[in-house]
């Protein structure tokens, strides 16, 4: 029972700074993370040097131990940038044209029926231009969207000249006025100088107001390269990730983003036209990690267990305290098989990290067992009262005097963490 409630203790009352080995024990697991999610390599190098030399130094968070907290640092490090919120490309109330650009087979011509559909129930205009100069069946391909959405389409002849293509535009618009225009155009399946050049042309006669890079989610490691040559050769206002409905971790986005350092809007969720949704850079991270749910577990652990110990000074630390905390571990579930999903968290754990259901079980049936009064100021359970206690939680005396003799020295110790700490009981810090 002591190691226990001494494991308990050290999670709840120390403050602690990470280690320079704490931090790089954690940060080879991340590498690992990251790369099997298919970030790109020099990507994920530079992520985890730079994540880690912020984290040295760091206090250990609340109820985390050193890894968790890492591993938070880690994952909020990811949401940021990933782009922090979720980000929405730029619209006037008229004269949107934007530009879908990317590799054949990225979705780009269902991205743009989908953008089309999305607009349109928020009460836009949407004109679709169908600007593949080479493929035929791709702008049937795109003509079928438009009428499956309701919303007119613009095919361009083969090998029509860009500045033909603007005067179309605009003779549609005279006669049928849009306020957002959305131009598809051709791809290749791979990088390609004379698409890249023609791509160019085109955007310099329609002086669009967003350049969306439509990139496969499942691309992995080559979706840096991609997205580097199409921002430096045509240039790119923001990206639209699709499938990700895939089986594809997300490190495509991570790759993407970093080297353009432009914001993602949108994600592909499946083929449907309604199958588009803003990009949550906080589930992606997640996912990036393999983690899921585990983080939101982390974080709603370190919220109850931050406002538990804002309130107090150390000193204060009462039995009340401690079945709160006991119960916001158990409430966790069995926490050591979740923490284990987390990559690499199993060796980042110390030993002995199992929390025992059945002592926590006991602990708090004792401590339910007393009076409010008795729970605040544990000095007045005297002989009587531990006997009154053990019987209404099935225990012994022996066990209620453990209990008691326990929590005084967590106290104790709280107090004396507190003075060497400077006093002042601070609470815990945020990073
Ligand atoms: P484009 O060559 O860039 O125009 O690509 P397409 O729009 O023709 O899409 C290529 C294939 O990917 C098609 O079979 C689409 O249905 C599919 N696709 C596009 N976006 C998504 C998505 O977000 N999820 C899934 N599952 N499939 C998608
Ligand atoms: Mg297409």
């Amino acid at each position: 029972l002591g190691n226990k409630l001494q494991d308990i203790l050290d999670k709840l009352g120390r403050e602690r700074q990470l280690t320079e080995a704490q931090v790089k024990a954690s940060m080879r697991e991340i590498r690992m993370a990251l790369l099997e999610a298919d970030v790109n390599f020099t990507v994920a190098k530079d992520f985890v040097a730079r994540v880690g030399e912020q984290a040295v130094g760091q206090q250990v968070l609340g109820s985390l131990n050193a890894g968790q907290t890492v591993v938070k640092l880690v994952h909020d490090e990811l949401v940021q940038t990933l782009g922090g919120e979720s980000a929405q490309p730029s619209l006037e109330k008229s004269g949107n044209v934007w530009f879908m650009v990317g590799l054949q087979g990225a979705g780009k011509t269902t991205s743009a029926g989908k953008l089309a559909a999305h607009y349109k129930a928020k009460g836009r205009r949407v004109l679709l231009v169908a600007a593949d100069t080479q493929r035929p069946a791709a702008r049937d391909q795109l003509e079928v969207l438009s009428k499956q959405v309701g919303v007119p389409v613009l095919k361009v002849a083969d090998a029509e000249a860009p500045s033909e293509t603007r005067r179309r535009i605009e003779e549609h618009l005279a006669r049928d006025p849009r306020d957002l225009v959305i131009v598809d155009t051709a791809g290749r399946l791979q990088i390609d100088e004379v698409l890249m050049d023609q791509l160019a042309a085109l955007k310099a006669e329609l002086a669009p107001t967003e350049t969306l890079l439509v990139v496969d989610a499942m691309t992995g490691q080559e979706a840096l390269n991609v997205a580097q040559t199409f921002d430096a050769r045509i240039g790119v206002s923001g990206l639209i990730m699709t499938k990700m409905d895939g089986d594809a971790r997300g490190g495509a986005a991570l790759s993407a983003r970093t080297v353009t350092g432009k914001p993602i809007y949108f994600a592909g969720t499946s083929e449907k036209i309604s199958g588009l949704e803003p990009f949550y850079p906080d589930r992606v991270a997640g996912r990036i990690l393999g983690m899921g749910d585990v983080m939101a577990l982390i974080e709603r652990a370190q919220a109850a267990d931050l406002k538990a110990m804002e309130a107090k000074k150390p000193g204060d630390f009462d039995l009340e305290d401690l079945l709160t905390q006991l119960r916001q571990i158990r409430k966790m579930g069995p926490i050591g098989d979740l923490m284990k999903m987390i990559p690499g968290m199993s060796r980042a754990l110390p030993e002995g990290f199992a929390i025992d259901e059945k002592q926590l079980q006991r602990i708090d049936a004792m401590i339910s067992s007393m009076t409010v009064k008795e729970r605040r100021n544990p000095k007045i359970i005297d002989g009587s009262r531990r006997k009154r206690i053990a019987r209404g939680s099935g225990s012994t005396v022996q066990d209620i005097n453990k209990l008691l003799k326990m929590h005084e020295q967590m106290k104790e110790m709280m107090k004396m963490l507190q003075k060497m700490s400077g006093g002042g009981g601070k609470g815990m810090r945020m990073p």
